[in-house]
């Protein structure tokens, strides 16, 4: 029942055949995300499905989900994120393709009609990510992060905000690429 997803495909072909793919990506062949991970082991599965857009560009919907242990920026003890997050990306060709993004949507911008799904998955798995992992309620150790201190106690009211923010500057930086 674990299915592998293919290593390497053609967006484009993908969307013509309206394709469905679903699988997983292990945690540990992507050295960006395990680089976060206090363990490499675990799945992600993945659903996609290649269509295009109302305004006609080709896309992929789906989703990622798995979970991954990472270290509470506060209590420094390890914590396990639980993602689940939608992906809605628009293949083009062009680093100057305004259109998906005047869709509102993320883009992809897909060299010599090659998209390696690793890649592709761990993106999006990176944007999902918190810049500061941290347990809902945990104490701060102290000595340790003292530093953090003042970050810490200012966002502790508004557990929203602290996910927003770095959410936008990371799809800012995606976009800027
Ligand atoms: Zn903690």
């Amino acid at each position: 029942m674990l299915n592998r997803l293919p290593v390497e495909i053609n967006p484009f072909r993908y969307v013509e055949q309206r394709r469905e793919l679903s699988g997983i990506m292990p945690l540990r062949e992507m050295s960006r995300l395990v680089e976060m991970a206090l363990d490499s082991s675990g799945d992600f599965q993945v659903e996609l499905v290649f269509s295009l857009s109302e305004t006609h560009l080709p896309m992929v919907k789906g989703s990622v989900q798995g979970q991954i242990q990472v270290e509470c920026q506060r209590c420094l003890q390890p914590m396990t994120l639980t993602i689940n997050h939608p992906i809605e990306v628009v293949f083009t060709r062009s680093e100057t393709d305004r259109r998906p993004e005047e869709a509102g949507y993320e883009s992809w911008v897909v060299e010599d009609d090659s998209l390696y799904l690793r890649d592709f998955v761990e993106d999006e798995l990176l944007l999902a990510m918190p810049l500061i992992p941290r347990h809902d309620s945990c104490q701060p150790l102290k000595p340790l992060i003292e530093g953090y201190e003042d970050d810490a106690v200012n966002n502790e009211s508004d557990p929203t905000e602290e996910k927003k923010n770095p959410f936008a500057v990371l799809k800012n930086w995606k976009k800027s690429e």
